[in-house]
């Protein structure tokens, strides 16, 4: 086990030994990644809990963490995909090819239990102190209980759509609203809040055995010992209060947590190794004026129709603006890849980056060059945009991507909609082009223009920017929140040992 570099806060004490088990998805396992990082780093010992696929996607993680002398260790278990009915070595949800086998997924997540209890039950030197599991995977709870220790979510929602999703779950908001697009109070809710059906957690998207598994997660959730949140306090306060009142649990907001990659060189291999070049792709920003470029990506699960990416691609074009984009096709899209060298990548080859396949994101939107981000408002892409003090162009896909976009655009203002009407939902059938090219264009250049509204965009994100730094930095609200976590489950340990 590698050790760590700071023993600080753990004097006298048994350190505080986090057991991180994340959503096999990258959305969900690389802020945990950070999460663990982050937590090493302030003296705590750290077991992140992962299977053989995955693990040798965080092979750059696992070479950090060494490099960095932190206690963080990466724990393999045996993911029983084809024992479930899925094809052997499919183990991440961005594997799936349907969403038909999405429940065998979650069962197969499930049978985990026997293994993990296995390994934390050997770790009699430094016994674990608390659980903090991804809220999807409900059934760490028992595991807690059996232990006799706490056991803390991590839903990867911010405050904000943390606070609409338990609203609408607890109260069955949707459950008699037949119409998609019927506007929706969100009942309680301290700020007016209003969406369709179509656009909120749950609306319309139908995964066979879903329903099962939101029970036992509701129903771990009203049970666990707190939640953790990659969020910061001075961001979304109102809604981050509000949420602890409702669900009277303790909210420990410990981030943004991708700024722990802020001092080190860490960014590029961040959840994968990236498809491109690194070294190219900051030459080709470093060649490009500050604040120039729009950056697009749509994370790691969007599944963007055909026709959408070209209508984008063409929007692009037409906006003469240099750019960065980031597309998953391949494979999976062979027209869009057709279309791209039937003379798009030629045309726009002296202002358009294109990257297929895993971008470093984190790296990218940190360079001065890029002065936008076209996104599909997944938290940790909303947050890392924040972080890049940068404002957003809003194209959500589905699940809680619309609420983090009435967030940016709202609440927060540093982001502006495209002007998407209704989810793009995982394994959709549904072909139909939501937003024109003429839309595209018109929003890049009014984000990357000189307008005064633009100007005001561009101030209020820099400002987060730099609030974010603040809460993160030493002794400001996530730096000590991660302390005082560290510090509580220490102590637990102590009085159970
Ligand atoms: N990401 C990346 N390269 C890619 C696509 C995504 O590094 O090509 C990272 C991105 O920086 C973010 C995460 O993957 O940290 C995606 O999470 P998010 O919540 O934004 O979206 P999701 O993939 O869950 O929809």
């Amino acid at each position: 086990m590698t050790l760590s570099r700071s023993g600080d806060g753990q004097s006298g004490s048994a350190r505080a030994h986090f057991v991180l088990v994340p959503m096999m998805a990258q959305g969900h396992t690389i802020p945990m990644t950070d999460m663990a990082c982050l937590l090493a780093e302030h003296g705590a010992q750290v077991s992140f809990i992962t299977t053989p696929v995955n693990a040798a996607r965080l092979e750059g993680f696992a070479a950090e963490v060494e490099a960095a002398g932190l206690a963080v260790q990466l724990v393999e278990l045996h993911f029983p995909s084809v024992e479930f009915g899925l094809p052997d070595g499919c183990e991440n949800l961005d594997m799936i090819q349907s969403k038909n086998v999405f429940f065998n997924f979650m069962k197969a997540c499930a049978m985990l239990h026997e293994p993990l209890m296995a390994y934390l039950r050997e770790q009699q030197r430094s016994p674990p102190s608390c659980i903090i599991s991804d809220m999807a995977h409900w059934w760490t709870g028992d595991i807690a209980r059996e232990l006799g220790i706490p056991r803390l979510t991590f839903s990867g929602f911010c405050g904000f759509s943390s606070l609409v999703r338990y609203i609408i779950f607890h109260n069955n908001v949707l459950e008699h609203v037949t119409d998609d697009n019927e506007l929706i109070t969100i009942p309680g809710f301290p700020t007016p809040l209003e969406l369709t059906k179509a656009k909120l957690p749950g609306g319309t998207l139908c995964i066979p055995g879903m329903e099962q598994i939101r029970e036992k997660m509701f129903e771990e959730e009203l049970r666990c010992d707190g939640e953790i949140t990659n969020s910061f306090k001075e961001l979304e306060t109102l809604y981050i209060e509000s949420y602890e009142q409702i669900t009277r649990k303790k909210v420990w907001t410990i981030g943004p947590m991708c700024l722990c990659h802020r001092n080190s060189n860490r960014t590029a291999a961040r959840g994968n190794k990236a498809s491109m070049d690194e070294a190219q792709c900051l030459q080709w920003l470093d060649s490009r004026k500050p604040g120039s470029v729009i950056f697009v990506s749509f994370g790691s699960l969007a599944c963007t129709t055909p026709q959408q990416l070209v209508e984008l691609g063409l929007g692009l074009e037409a906006s003469k603006k240099p750019f960065v984009w980031v597309i998953k096709a391949g494979a999976k899209l062979p027209e869009v890849e057709e279309w791209l060298a039937d003379g798009f990548e030629e045309r726009v080859k002296d202002r358009g980056l294109i990257i297929r396949g895993w971008a470093p994101q984190l790296m990218i939107l940190q360079h001065q060059a890029v002065g936008g981000f076209v996104t599909h408002c997944g938290w940790n892409s909303t947050i890392e945009g924040i972080c890049a003090g940068v404002p957003m162009i809003t194209w959500p896909h589905f699940g809680e991507q619309f609420l983090n976009e009435k967030l940016l655009v709202d609440v927060l203002q540093i982001g502006m909609e495209v002007g998407v009407k209704g989810a793009t939902q995982w394994g959709s059938e549904n072909q139909e082009v939501m937003v024109t090219r003429d839309a595209v264009e018109t929003a890049v250049n009014t984000l990357m223009g000189e307008g005064e509204a633009t100007e005001e965009l561009r101030m209020r994100a820099e400002d987060c920017a730099i609030k974010a730094r603040r809460a993160f930095d030493e002794e400001g609200s996530s730096y000590n929140n991660v302390r005082l976590l560290i510090q509580e489950m220490g102590n637990k340990t102590n009085a159970c040992g």
